[in-house]
């Protein structure tokens, strides 16, 4: 069975490529709220891109249809 290790950030690779090699998915207003720009509660969510935080109730259908539309993956059925 094949090892699987979680790629840290190194000399090698930074935060920003152990967070693409997870397929994470920022918020779009990230910077702006890590550089003071904004207050984290004007932070549109990530999932449901609405601030505050419209998401349906976490592991329904409707979330789990939210969070594979945001990774761009098919719908499950
Ligand atoms: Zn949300």
């Amino acid at each position: 069975m094949p090892v699987t290790t979680m790629p840290m950030p190194d000399d090698n690779n930074d935060a920003w490529d152990v967070l693409a090699a997870f397929d994470t998915v920022l918020s779009a207003d990230f910077d702006d709220y890590a550089t003071g720009l904004i207050p984290a509660w004007q932070v549109r969510c990530a999932l449901c891109q609405q601030a505050p935080c419209q998401c349906p109730p976490f592991g329904t259908p409707a979330y789990i249809a939210l969070v594979d539309a945001r990774h761009g993956r098919p719908r499950q059925s």
